[in-house]
């Protein structure tokens, strides 16, 4: 990867500095040299009289003791228009209410909640008022199908289920017989629907106390059941404890930028970890305005909310940029967004093209970070305080010591000291968020830790300023006449044609190079997918990156497959140009399908 030239650079450095001319992380390296986990967990209450550490309590109650109970919590957008306003007094009722609707029901610590709800406002109530009762809480994808379903539900044994009478009568009525241990399901909704152990929240939960004693939380007990996106095969179950809650509270105010008066946006599904680290924990725990938006992606509505709203901090992913920059700056248009202060980008490599599009389109650039459902927390960020250097993950955070490392064939690491030089991510384990174990998968958590590092199964490069340069995941690397290449490179070269709109890269077995580089590339409206611009593409990637490393082969799509958290699916691309077996598909978003 080519670095950014200085005038782009320059360009992003003065506009942030204008920004923001005193950044709350003045010094980041002696922020780095002093940071402490024990320090930041500090910036927690813990329970009273020493009850341990409770997510939802560090979330939700303890905004009550430092008299913050009228401050908003969630500004909830129906997908109808219609708008709810909980202050953190009434989330603690809610919440309250809920964990005591299910001890009302027997449910006990330690058991399995599912939320299989979009983003309504019951959706925040029912997974911190779970934590609350200290049950292991899972939400999932709305829009799964019965299948995906069943087999987490199988696995994670699950024994309440959050939805609507909608959902329960596609999804989950035909999976009863298969889930034996599912004793409640309790249904947000008054449409009719019948089946046994049904219970509707508006009986179950609003006849409940608001006051909730939550009972004392070791630390290290587990909070959450997390899903991996499939995005390399079948998703892994990862497993979160209540400490996690001190990496959210961190990360939300370094990686995020978040201070008291902020209005934030995580446009994330909440069925993807995403969606629960930071559309609920990270900005409650750091006690600011979360907007909650119910509707789906689309440019125009997104450009109202952060208008209307006034939103200061806003958190989205590639996938939905790049549908931002297919549809043009034009839409923008006329929308004041000028309280927006940072943006950032998480969940796929975001390429500099984005970059420099926010800064275009915004006049802010996005902020690129780097996590996994494993990590539980943000590792690897742009912060408001540094440069941004597109294409660039950012650096490890406070707290979180990374480096690129090789596996040895003794069963160790060494650590790769030459910069820009790829290997494998790498942290030193462990810090607050870490999962502490794959559901069922003892072996294959352990193989995931060597020499004390955690191995991220990403591959990258460090520059010698520090910054981490996103490569591939180590299934998607290419090795072509001995050249290692990152599809990430190919694809963002590509993005830079103002006809692609996204593009996947695969390697495609060939007798001489041992692989080839094939591209998929979806185009912007207005562009004919014809002979001669799949030449001027080919021409291109061959200028910008050289015969070795440019793709041989260009198909054309309407869409790229994508998991339901905006993943492309290079394996499935892959695995249909050579015909193998498609593998694990419970992830992938239908419409890509
Ligand atoms: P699975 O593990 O089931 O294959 P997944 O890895 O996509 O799915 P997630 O935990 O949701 O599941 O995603 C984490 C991965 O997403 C990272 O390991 C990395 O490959 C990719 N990723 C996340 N953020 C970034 C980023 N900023 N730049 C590049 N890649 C990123
Ligand atoms: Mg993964």
């Amino acid at each position: 990867m080519d670095h950014p030239t200085p005038t782009l650079r320059e360009r992003i450095h003065k506009d942030l500095h204008s920004l923001r001319p005193a950044p709350n992380l003045l010094d980041y390296e002696a922020r780095c040299a002093s940071f402490r986990w024990e320090d930041a967990r500090r910036l927690l209450d813990g329970l009273p009289q020493g009850g341990g550490l409770n997510m939802a309590h560090e979330a939700v109650d303890r905004h009550l003791l430092h008299g913050r109970g009228s401050k908003t919590a969630i500004r909830w957008i129906g997908k109808d228009g219609s708008r709810r306003d909980l202050d953190y007094a009434q989330l603690t009722a809610e919440t309250a209410r809920f964990a005591n609707a299910l001890r009302s029901l027997g449910v006990e610590a330690g058991e399995r909640v599912f939320v299989l709800l979009g983003r309504v406002p019951e959706l925040h109530v029912a997974v911190l008022g779970a934590l609350k009762a200290c049950c292991v809480v899972t939400p999932l994808f709305s829009a799964f199908g019965p299948e995906p379903i069943a087999t987490r539900a199988g696995a994670a044994d699950v024994r309440v289920v959050v939805t609507t009478p909608e959902l329960y009568r596609r999804k989950l009525r035909g999976l009863r017989d298969r889930l034996p241990g599912l004793r409640h399901v309790i249904l947000v909704g008054d449409a009719p629907c019948e089946g046994q152990g049904l219970q509707r929240w508006s009986e179950l939960v609003e006849g409940a106390s608001p006051v909730f004693a939550i009972p004392p939380t070791d630390p290290q007990s587990m909070a959450l059941l997390h899903f991996t996106s499939g995005t390399t095969g079948r998703p892994k179950g990862a497993v979160h404890v209540h400490e996690a809650i001190v990496a959210h509270v961190v990360t939300g105010r370094d990686a995020l930028d978040l201070h008291d008066d902020d209005v934030f946006w995580c446009t994330a599904d909440p069925g993807w970890v995403t969606g629960t680290s930071y559309g609920i924990l990270a900005p409650l725990v750091n006690g600011v305005t979360s907007v909650v938006v119910e509707a789906e992606f689309d440019a125009e509505a997104w450009y109202s909310v952060l208008e209307r709203e006034r939103v200061t901090v806003w958190y989205t992913a590639p996938t939905a940029i790049r549908m931002m920059m297919k549809l043009g700056a034009e839409v923008l248009h006329g929308h004041d967004l000028s309280a927006l202060r940072f943006a950032a980008s998480v969940g796929e490599p975001l390429n500099p093209e984005a970059v420099v599009w926010g800064l275009e389109a915004f006049g802010r650039p996005f902020h690129d970070n780097w996590w996994q459902t494993e990590t539980g927390g943000i590792m690897i960020a742009n912060f408001a305080a540094l440069d941004v250097k597109p294409g660039s993950m950012g650096r490890p955070l406070p707290g979180i010591e990374a480096a690129i490392v090789r596996r040895t064939a003794a069963g160790g690491v060494e650590v790769v000291k030459t910069p820009m030089t790829d290997g494998e991510l790498a942290l030193k384990a462990p810090w607050p968020s870490m999962m502490r174990g794959y559901l069922h998968e003892e072996e294959r958590y352990r193989k995931c830790f060597a020499d004390g590092w955690y191995l991220t199964g990403d591959l990258a490069k460090r520059d010698e300023e520090g910054y981490y340069w996103f490569v591939g995941r180590g299934d998607d690397v290419i090795k072509s006449a001995g050249h290692l290449i990152g599809p990430f490179e190919v694809e963002s070269a590509l993005l830079e044609h103002p006809a692609v709109a996204e593009a996947g890269v695969i390697g495609k077995p060939d007798p001489v190079a041992g692989e080839t580089v094939k591209a998929f590339v979806a185009l912007k409206p207005g562009w004919d997918a014809g002979e001669a611009l799949r030449r001027e593409l080919l021409g291109h990637a061959r200028t910008r990156l050289g015969a070795a490393v440019a793709p041989k082969e260009i198909d054309f799509r309407t869409g790229l497959p994508r998991t339901r958290s905006g993943k492309i699916m290079r394996r499935l691309l892959k695995a249909r140009e050579l015909g193998l077996p498609e593998g694990d598909l419970s992830t992938l978003e239908e419409d890509a399908a």
